[in-house]
Protein backbone atom coordinates (compact mmCIF):
# COMPACT_ATOMS: atom_id res chain seq x y z
CA UNK A 1 0.00 0.00 0.00
CA UNK A 2 1.19 3.53 -0.47
CA UNK A 3 2.49 5.37 2.31
CA UNK A 4 2.17 9.24 2.09
CA UNK A 5 4.73 11.49 3.83
CA UNK A 6 2.27 12.13 7.22
CA UNK A 7 3.92 15.05 7.88
CA UNK A 8 1.80 16.96 5.48
CA UNK A 9 -1.02 15.94 7.94
CA UNK A 10 0.54 17.69 10.31
CA UNK A 11 0.30 20.86 8.16
CA UNK A 12 -2.61 23.74 7.87
CA UNK A 13 -4.73 22.06 4.83
CA UNK A 14 -3.79 25.43 2.57
CA UNK A 15 -1.11 27.40 2.08
CA UNK A 16 -2.05 30.76 3.10
CA UNK A 17 -3.08 32.45 0.15
CA UNK A 18 -5.11 30.07 -0.99
CA UNK A 19 -7.35 31.11 2.30
CA UNK A 20 -7.21 34.52 1.37
CA UNK A 21 -7.96 33.96 -2.84
CA UNK A 22 -11.34 32.08 -1.35
CA UNK A 23 -12.95 34.55 1.09
CA UNK A 24 -11.78 36.89 -1.54
CA UNK A 25 -13.79 34.91 -4.39
CA UNK A 26 -17.05 34.63 -1.93
CA UNK A 27 -16.85 38.63 -1.50
CA UNK A 28 -17.15 39.05 -5.06
CA UNK A 29 -19.45 36.59 -5.73
CA UNK A 30 -22.16 38.31 -3.57
CA UNK A 31 -21.13 41.90 -4.49
CA UNK A 32 -20.33 41.60 -8.45
CA UNK A 33 -20.00 45.51 -8.50
CA UNK A 34 -17.90 46.44 -6.21
CA UNK A 35 -14.67 47.41 -6.93
CA UNK A 36 -11.52 45.50 -5.00
CA UNK A 37 -7.96 46.70 -4.27
CA UNK A 38 -5.83 44.31 -3.99
CA UNK A 39 -2.73 45.07 -1.72
CA UNK A 40 -2.02 41.43 -0.27
CA UNK A 41 -0.52 39.05 -2.46
CA UNK A 42 3.06 40.39 -2.58
CA UNK A 43 3.03 40.46 -6.67
CA UNK A 44 4.34 43.36 -8.82
CA UNK A 45 1.95 45.48 -11.04
CA UNK A 46 4.61 46.95 -13.65
CA UNK A 47 5.97 45.32 -16.52
CA UNK A 48 9.07 44.28 -17.22
CA UNK A 49 11.83 46.81 -18.05
CA UNK A 50 12.50 47.63 -21.78
CA UNK A 51 15.98 46.61 -22.05
CA UNK A 52 15.18 42.99 -20.28
CA UNK A 53 12.50 42.50 -22.97
CA UNK A 54 15.22 42.92 -25.69
CA UNK A 55 17.46 40.68 -23.76
CA UNK A 56 15.28 37.71 -23.35
CA UNK A 57 14.26 38.42 -27.40
CA UNK A 58 17.34 37.90 -28.60
CA UNK A 59 18.04 35.00 -26.43
CA UNK A 60 15.00 33.88 -28.41
CA UNK A 61 16.44 34.36 -31.21
CA UNK A 62 19.76 32.80 -30.56
CA UNK A 63 18.19 29.60 -29.53
CA UNK A 64 16.21 29.75 -33.65
CA UNK A 65 19.48 29.28 -35.74
CA UNK A 66 21.90 26.76 -36.07
CA UNK A 67 24.92 28.88 -35.28
CA UNK A 68 23.51 29.41 -31.90
CA UNK A 69 21.13 27.02 -30.70
CA UNK A 70 21.44 25.86 -27.33
CA UNK A 71 20.53 22.82 -25.26
CA UNK A 72 21.39 21.86 -21.90
CA UNK A 73 23.39 24.34 -20.07
CA UNK A 74 26.61 22.27 -19.30
CA UNK A 75 27.06 23.23 -15.64
CA UNK A 76 22.92 24.00 -14.97
CA UNK A 77 24.13 26.76 -12.29
CA UNK A 78 23.66 29.19 -15.17
CA UNK A 79 25.62 30.71 -17.52
CA UNK A 80 29.03 32.54 -16.73
CA UNK A 81 27.99 35.92 -18.28
CA UNK A 82 24.81 35.66 -15.97
CA UNK A 83 27.25 34.87 -12.76
CA UNK A 84 29.99 37.17 -13.54
CA UNK A 85 27.44 40.32 -13.43
CA UNK A 86 25.55 39.46 -10.43
CA UNK A 87 28.99 39.06 -9.23
CA UNK A 88 29.93 42.82 -9.95
CA UNK A 89 26.41 43.45 -8.66
CA UNK A 90 27.63 42.41 -5.28
CA UNK A 91 30.79 43.96 -5.96
CA UNK A 92 28.98 47.75 -6.01
CA UNK A 93 28.00 47.43 -2.65
CA UNK A 94 31.12 45.87 -1.21
CA UNK A 95 30.81 41.71 -0.99
CA UNK A 96 33.62 40.34 -3.04
CA UNK A 97 32.27 36.95 -5.00
CA UNK A 98 33.83 33.82 -7.45
CA UNK A 99 31.05 33.37 -9.83
CA UNK A 100 31.59 29.71 -8.81
CA UNK A 101 29.86 30.61 -5.59
CA UNK A 102 26.48 31.39 -7.84
CA UNK A 103 23.81 29.15 -8.66
CA UNK A 104 21.11 30.81 -11.12
CA UNK A 105 17.80 28.95 -10.26
CA UNK A 106 14.26 29.68 -11.35
CA UNK A 107 13.62 31.75 -8.24
CA UNK A 108 14.02 31.81 -4.71
CA UNK A 109 11.32 30.33 -2.89
CA UNK A 110 12.80 26.70 -5.19
CA UNK A 111 15.88 26.94 -3.13
CA UNK A 112 14.80 27.95 0.06
CA UNK A 113 12.88 25.08 -0.05
CA UNK A 114 14.93 22.52 -2.00
CA UNK A 115 17.85 23.52 0.21
CA UNK A 116 16.28 21.09 3.48
CA UNK A 117 17.30 18.25 0.93
CA UNK A 118 21.25 18.61 1.96
CA UNK A 119 20.61 18.75 5.61
CA UNK A 120 19.51 15.98 7.59
CA UNK A 121 16.10 15.76 9.50
CA UNK A 122 17.81 15.35 13.18
CA UNK A 123 18.42 19.27 12.48
CA UNK A 124 17.01 21.95 14.79
CA UNK A 125 15.75 24.42 13.04
CA UNK A 126 14.88 27.99 13.90
CA UNK A 127 12.49 30.60 12.38
CA UNK A 128 12.11 34.15 13.48
CA UNK A 129 7.62 34.10 13.54
CA UNK A 130 6.46 35.61 11.78
CA UNK A 131 8.30 34.31 8.88
CA UNK A 132 7.40 33.59 4.68
CA UNK A 133 5.59 30.61 5.03
CA UNK A 134 8.47 27.79 2.79
CA UNK A 135 10.69 28.12 5.61
CA UNK A 136 8.50 26.36 7.91
CA UNK A 137 6.59 24.55 5.73
CA UNK A 138 9.48 22.65 3.87
CA UNK A 139 10.83 21.97 7.50
CA UNK A 140 7.31 20.67 8.36
CA UNK A 141 7.26 18.44 5.25
CA UNK A 142 10.67 16.77 6.17
CA UNK A 143 9.90 16.33 10.05
CA UNK A 144 12.20 18.57 11.27
CA UNK A 145 12.28 20.14 14.80
CA UNK A 146 11.25 23.63 14.20
CA UNK A 147 12.00 26.60 16.96
CA UNK A 148 10.81 29.85 16.78
CA UNK A 149 12.52 33.70 17.68
CA UNK A 150 10.21 36.12 18.51
CA UNK A 151 9.96 39.61 16.43
CA UNK A 152 7.87 41.50 17.70
CA UNK A 153 6.73 45.01 18.70
CA UNK A 154 9.23 44.80 21.69
CA UNK A 155 11.86 44.20 19.29
CA UNK A 156 10.61 46.21 16.52
CA UNK A 157 9.86 43.05 14.66
CA UNK A 158 14.00 42.44 14.86
CA UNK A 159 14.19 38.58 16.63
CA UNK A 160 17.88 38.27 17.55
CA UNK A 161 19.67 34.82 18.97
CA UNK A 162 18.78 33.65 22.40
CA UNK A 163 22.74 32.42 23.29
CA UNK A 164 20.87 29.64 25.58
CA UNK A 165 19.02 28.33 23.20
CA UNK A 166 21.01 25.97 20.22
CA UNK A 167 19.65 26.19 16.68
CA UNK A 168 21.27 24.19 13.79
CA UNK A 169 19.78 26.12 10.56
CA UNK A 170 18.99 29.77 10.75
CA UNK A 171 16.31 31.34 8.52
CA UNK A 172 16.54 34.88 8.39
CA UNK A 173 15.13 37.55 5.87
CA UNK A 174 15.93 40.99 5.38
CA UNK A 175 14.16 43.16 4.22
CA UNK A 176 11.66 40.89 6.34
CA UNK A 177 8.05 39.75 4.57
CA UNK A 178 6.25 40.47 6.30
CA UNK A 179 7.27 42.83 8.60
CA UNK A 180 8.96 44.95 6.75
CA UNK A 181 12.32 45.53 9.08
CA UNK A 182 15.54 45.56 8.05
CA UNK A 183 18.22 44.10 10.14
CA UNK A 184 21.36 46.66 10.52
CA UNK A 185 24.78 45.24 10.51
CA UNK A 186 25.60 45.24 13.95
CA UNK A 187 22.08 43.17 14.82
CA UNK A 188 23.50 40.84 11.49
CA UNK A 189 26.89 40.24 13.30
CA UNK A 190 25.35 39.67 16.23
CA UNK A 191 23.48 36.34 14.63
CA UNK A 192 26.90 35.79 12.24
CA UNK A 193 28.52 35.66 15.85
CA UNK A 194 25.93 33.05 16.91
CA UNK A 195 26.21 30.82 14.29
CA UNK A 196 29.59 30.87 14.27
CA UNK A 197 29.48 30.06 18.03
CA UNK A 198 26.93 27.11 17.99
CA UNK A 199 28.12 25.57 14.63
CA UNK A 200 24.92 26.78 12.46
CA UNK A 201 24.64 27.98 8.95
CA UNK A 202 22.41 30.86 8.03
CA UNK A 203 20.48 30.70 5.60
CA UNK A 204 19.31 34.11 4.24
CA UNK A 205 16.85 35.33 2.53
CA UNK A 206 17.81 38.92 0.84
CA UNK A 207 15.13 38.66 -1.86
CA UNK A 208 13.81 42.38 -1.19
CA UNK A 209 17.72 43.55 -0.90
CA UNK A 210 17.32 46.17 -3.70
CA UNK A 211 14.52 47.74 -1.64
CA UNK A 212 17.02 49.16 0.95
CA UNK A 213 18.11 52.73 0.24
CA UNK A 214 19.98 53.54 3.92
CA UNK A 215 23.56 52.93 2.38
CA UNK A 216 24.35 51.99 6.17
CA UNK A 217 21.55 48.69 6.26
CA UNK A 218 23.49 45.73 4.73
CA UNK A 219 22.36 44.43 1.43
CA UNK A 220 23.58 40.99 1.42
CA UNK A 221 24.69 38.57 5.00
CA UNK A 222 28.24 38.75 3.31
CA UNK A 223 28.45 42.22 4.37
CA UNK A 224 29.10 41.01 7.94
CA UNK A 225 32.45 39.87 8.70
CA UNK A 226 32.51 35.85 9.12
CA UNK A 227 29.18 35.38 7.05
CA UNK A 228 31.02 33.02 4.40
CA UNK A 229 32.17 31.06 7.35
CA UNK A 230 28.11 30.28 8.33
CA UNK A 231 25.79 31.80 5.52
CA UNK A 232 24.20 30.80 2.18
CA UNK A 233 22.32 33.67 0.82
CA UNK A 234 18.74 33.33 -1.45
CA UNK A 235 18.04 36.28 -3.55
CA UNK A 236 15.60 36.85 -6.50
CA UNK A 237 14.71 39.33 -9.68
CA UNK A 238 11.15 38.68 -8.77
CA UNK A 239 11.04 42.30 -6.70
CA UNK A 240 13.87 43.35 -7.88
CA UNK A 241 12.76 43.61 -11.95
CA UNK A 242 9.60 42.00 -12.11
CA UNK A 243 10.45 38.76 -12.74
CA UNK A 244 7.50 37.02 -10.53
CA UNK A 245 6.45 35.39 -14.13
CA UNK A 246 9.60 35.61 -15.41
CA UNK A 247 11.20 33.53 -12.57
CA UNK A 248 14.78 33.76 -11.77
CA UNK A 249 16.99 34.14 -8.85
CA UNK A 250 20.41 33.15 -7.49
CA UNK A 251 21.46 31.52 -4.55
CA UNK A 252 25.24 32.02 -3.32
CA UNK A 253 27.05 29.35 -1.49
CA UNK A 254 30.60 30.50 -0.52
CA UNK A 255 33.55 28.02 -1.28
CA UNK A 256 34.90 27.90 2.56
CA UNK A 257 31.36 27.13 4.16
CA UNK A 258 31.82 23.38 5.23
CA UNK A 259 30.79 21.02 8.00
CA UNK A 260 32.36 17.87 9.85
CA UNK A 261 30.43 14.86 8.67
CA UNK A 262 29.50 12.13 11.09
CA UNK A 263 32.79 10.43 9.95
CA UNK A 264 35.05 13.56 10.75
CA UNK A 265 35.58 14.23 7.40
CA UNK A 266 35.15 18.06 6.53
CA UNK A 267 31.90 18.36 3.53
CA UNK A 268 31.83 21.71 1.29
CA UNK A 269 28.07 22.45 1.30
CA UNK A 270 28.68 24.39 -2.54
CA UNK A 271 29.73 20.61 -3.45
CA UNK A 272 26.80 19.30 -1.21
CA UNK A 273 24.42 21.45 -3.45
CA UNK A 274 25.89 20.74 -6.24
CA UNK A 275 25.48 17.04 -6.27
CA UNK A 276 21.58 17.85 -5.16
CA UNK A 277 21.16 19.90 -8.37
CA UNK A 278 22.76 17.65 -10.52
CA UNK A 279 20.47 15.14 -10.04
CA UNK A 280 17.23 17.16 -9.87
CA UNK A 281 17.63 20.62 -11.55
CA UNK A 282 18.49 21.19 -15.39
CA UNK A 283 18.92 25.12 -15.13
CA UNK A 284 17.22 28.10 -15.84
CA UNK A 285 16.02 28.90 -19.66
CA UNK A 286 18.77 30.64 -21.97
CA UNK A 287 16.54 33.68 -22.75
CA UNK A 288 15.24 34.19 -19.17
CA UNK A 289 19.05 33.99 -18.28
CA UNK A 290 20.09 36.63 -21.27
CA UNK A 291 16.99 38.91 -19.51
CA UNK A 292 18.45 38.10 -16.44
CA UNK A 293 21.86 39.47 -17.04
CA UNK A 294 20.29 42.59 -18.61
CA UNK A 295 19.06 43.84 -15.13
CA UNK A 296 22.81 43.92 -14.14
CA UNK A 297 23.43 46.39 -17.15
CA UNK A 298 23.98 49.72 -16.35
CA UNK A 299 20.86 50.91 -18.25
CA UNK A 300 18.84 47.69 -16.93
CA UNK A 301 19.95 49.12 -13.41
CA UNK A 302 18.31 52.36 -14.55
CA UNK A 303 15.28 51.07 -15.38
CA UNK A 304 14.63 48.66 -12.59
CA UNK A 305 15.50 51.13 -10.14
CA UNK A 306 12.90 53.51 -11.95
CA UNK A 307 10.06 51.04 -11.16
CA UNK A 308 11.53 50.07 -7.51
CA UNK A 309 11.14 54.08 -7.24
CA UNK A 310 7.41 53.84 -7.94
CA UNK A 311 6.59 51.03 -5.89
CA UNK A 312 8.62 53.34 -3.13
CA UNK A 313 6.62 56.18 -3.60
CA UNK A 314 3.32 54.02 -2.73
CA UNK A 315 5.06 52.78 0.65
CA UNK A 316 6.10 56.37 1.52
CA UNK A 317 1.83 57.21 0.65
CA UNK A 318 1.11 54.84 2.94
CA UNK A 319 3.55 55.23 5.33
CA UNK A 320 2.13 58.62 5.66
CA UNK A 321 -1.34 57.56 5.85
CA UNK A 322 -0.84 55.43 8.55
CA UNK A 323 0.73 58.48 10.29
CA UNK A 324 -1.74 60.68 9.72
CA UNK A 325 -4.09 57.97 11.07
CA UNK A 326 -2.17 57.50 14.09
CA UNK A 327 -1.33 53.50 13.29
CA UNK A 328 1.89 51.86 14.68
CA UNK A 329 3.75 50.50 11.68
CA UNK A 330 6.55 48.86 10.53
CA UNK A 331 8.54 49.01 6.97
CA UNK A 332 7.41 51.00 3.96
CA UNK A 333 11.08 52.43 4.16
CA UNK A 334 13.90 49.88 2.53
CA UNK A 335 10.98 47.59 1.80
CA UNK A 336 8.17 47.14 -0.49
CA UNK A 337 5.84 45.98 2.72
CA UNK A 338 3.98 47.74 5.60
CA UNK A 339 3.15 45.83 9.00
CA UNK A 340 0.50 47.15 10.56
CA UNK A 341 -1.00 47.31 13.95
CA UNK A 342 -4.43 46.82 13.61
CA UNK A 343 -6.80 49.31 14.94
CA UNK A 344 -8.63 48.86 18.07
CA UNK A 345 -7.23 45.50 19.12
CA UNK A 346 -9.38 43.89 16.20
CA UNK A 347 -7.40 40.17 15.11
CA UNK A 348 -5.81 40.20 12.18
CA UNK A 349 -8.51 37.98 10.73
CA UNK A 350 -11.25 40.59 12.01
CA UNK A 351 -9.63 43.49 10.44
CA UNK A 352 -9.12 41.45 7.44
CA UNK A 353 -12.57 40.85 6.61
CA UNK A 354 -13.29 44.43 8.41
CA UNK A 355 -11.80 45.96 5.64
CA UNK A 356 -12.95 44.03 2.44
CA UNK A 357 -16.78 44.30 3.82
CA UNK A 358 -16.39 48.07 4.45
CA UNK A 359 -13.78 49.83 2.08
CA UNK A 360 -13.22 46.83 -0.31
CA UNK A 361 -9.12 46.81 0.29
CA UNK A 362 -7.39 43.15 0.47
CA UNK A 363 -4.82 43.00 2.44
CA UNK A 364 -2.80 39.95 4.73
CA UNK A 365 -3.68 38.74 8.37
CA UNK A 366 -0.46 38.59 10.13
CA UNK A 367 -1.45 35.96 11.81
CA UNK A 368 -1.24 33.86 8.60
CA UNK A 369 2.68 34.42 8.75
CA UNK A 370 2.62 33.16 12.66
CA UNK A 371 1.61 33.59 15.82
CA UNK A 372 3.93 36.92 16.28
CA UNK A 373 1.60 38.46 13.01
CA UNK A 374 -1.90 38.00 15.39
CA UNK A 375 -2.98 41.63 15.82
CA UNK A 376 -0.96 42.67 12.62
CA UNK A 377 -1.50 43.16 9.36
CA UNK A 378 0.27 43.48 5.92
CA UNK A 379 0.03 45.55 2.97
CA UNK A 380 2.08 45.79 0.01
CA UNK A 381 3.37 48.73 -2.17
CA UNK A 382 3.51 46.85 -5.37
CA UNK A 383 0.09 47.88 -6.57
CA UNK A 384 -0.35 51.30 -8.75
CA UNK A 385 0.04 53.97 -7.90
CA UNK A 386 -4.00 54.87 -8.86
CA UNK A 387 -4.95 52.20 -6.28
CA UNK A 388 -3.06 52.73 -3.34
CA UNK A 389 -3.99 56.35 -3.36
CA UNK A 390 -7.73 55.26 -3.57
CA UNK A 391 -7.12 52.51 -1.05
CA UNK A 392 -5.47 55.05 1.40
CA UNK A 393 -8.23 57.87 0.69
CA UNK A 394 -10.96 55.05 1.67
CA UNK A 395 -8.57 53.62 4.67
CA UNK A 396 -8.68 57.62 5.85
CA UNK A 397 -11.96 57.66 5.84
CA UNK A 398 -13.16 54.80 7.27
CA UNK A 399 -11.04 54.80 10.33
CA UNK A 400 -11.42 58.70 11.07
CA UNK A 401 -15.15 57.69 11.28
N1 LIG B 1 11.66 35.12 -0.25
C1 LIG B 1 10.76 36.00 0.20
C2 LIG B 1 10.96 36.62 1.52
C3 LIG B 1 9.64 36.32 -0.56
O1 LIG B 1 8.74 37.18 -0.10
C4 LIG B 1 9.48 35.71 -1.82
C5 LIG B 1 8.32 35.99 -2.67
O2 LIG B 1 7.36 36.62 -2.34
C6 LIG B 1 10.44 34.80 -2.22
C7 LIG B 1 11.52 34.53 -1.43
C8 LIG B 1 10.28 34.01 -3.49
O3 LIG B 1 10.48 34.71 -4.60
P1 LIG B 1 10.61 34.02 -6.02
O4 LIG B 1 10.42 32.56 -5.88
O5 LIG B 1 9.55 34.67 -6.83
O6 LIG B 1 11.99 34.37 -6.45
Amino acid sequence: MVKINENFLTMKKNYLFIDIAKRLKKYTEENPDKQIIKMGIGDVTLPLAPVVVEAMKKGADELGKKETFKGYEDSGTGYDFLKDAIAGYYKSFGVSLNSSEIRVNDGAKSDCGNIVDIFGDDNVILVTDPAYPVYVDSNTMAGRKIIYADSNEENGFAAMPDKSVHADIIYLCSPNNPTGSVYTKAQLKEWVDYALEQGSIIIFDAAYEAFITDPELPRSIFCIEGAKKCAIEMCSLSKTAGFTGTRCGYTVIPDELTVTASDGSEVSISQLWSRRQGSKFNGVSYPVQCAAAAVFTPEGQKQTREAIAYYQRNAKLMAETLDDLGIKYTGGINSPYIWLKCPNNMGSWEFFDYLLNNIQVVGTPGEGFGKNGAGWFRLTAFGTYENTAEAMKRLKELLRK
